[in-house]
């Protein structure tokens, strides 16, 4: 299996890139941000409690995120691998998946970790706010958003180090040209493990 973790700041284009590398290399896509987006649009019981610290920039508790990732990896099995975009977003939920892939026989393959300096994510975000009305763009929302990424999320990026699975990639320049960067890494991955 190929499991792939996108990483990176709010704004920083995980989901973009999500998109061009499930199609090229038929990934599973598990964004934990859409799933909650939809409990929430559903208003189910989910929903409710997820949006409280959605609209605050806050994390949702754990023990929901990683349940919910649980069902969906279990109802997925067969599928040829998963990108994960938005889980782990601190270091509890990546040593949750890890054991959660274990006992499936699989592991993390490589994490790519996309940089993008803290402006230019601020300016991303503020856009898709006036263009999708996401109700969490808003200045004191990123804000807090990006306090929660440096002080709870990018600890993680030693966790995947120490494991020799970081990939560091520049988020910065047209989505084409991002998206050659991450396939050169991708495809560089896949050939080593053919041959291992
Ligand atoms: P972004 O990466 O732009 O913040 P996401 O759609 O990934 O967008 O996440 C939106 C919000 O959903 C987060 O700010 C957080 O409140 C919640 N969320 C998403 N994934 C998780 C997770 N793994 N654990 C806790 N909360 C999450």
């Amino acid at each position: 299996m190929l499991n792939v973790v996108i990483f990176g700041a709010p704004g920083s284009g995980k989901g973009t890139q999500s998109e061009l590398i499930i199609n090229k290399y038929g990934l599973y896509h598990i964004s934990t941000g859409e799933v909650l987006r939809g409990e929430i649009k559903s208003k189910t019981e989910l929903g409710i409690i997820a949006e409280e610290y959605i609209s605050k920039g806050q994390l949702v508790p754990d023990e929901i995120t990683i349940k919910m990732l649980t069902n969906i990896i279990d109802t997925n099995k067969s599928s040829k691998g998963f990108i994960f975009d938005g889980f782990p977003r601190n270091l509890n939920q990546g040593e949750a998946l890890d054991i959660l892939l274990r006992a499936k026989g699989t592991a993390i393959t490589a994490i790519i970790n996309l940089s993008v300096d803290e402006p230019e994510l601020i300016k991303r975000l503020l856009k898709r706010g006036e263009e999708s009305g996401r109700s969490d763009d808003n200045l004191e929302t990123i804000n807090k958003r990006l306090e929660v990424y440096r002080t709870q999320t990018e600890p993680l990026k030693e966790f995947y180090k120490k494991q020799g699975k970081n990939i560091s990639i520049s988020g910065t320049g047209s989505v084409d040209e991002i998206f050659s960067r991450i396939a050169e890494a991708l495809d560089r991955i896949k050939e080593a493990t053919s041959n291992s």
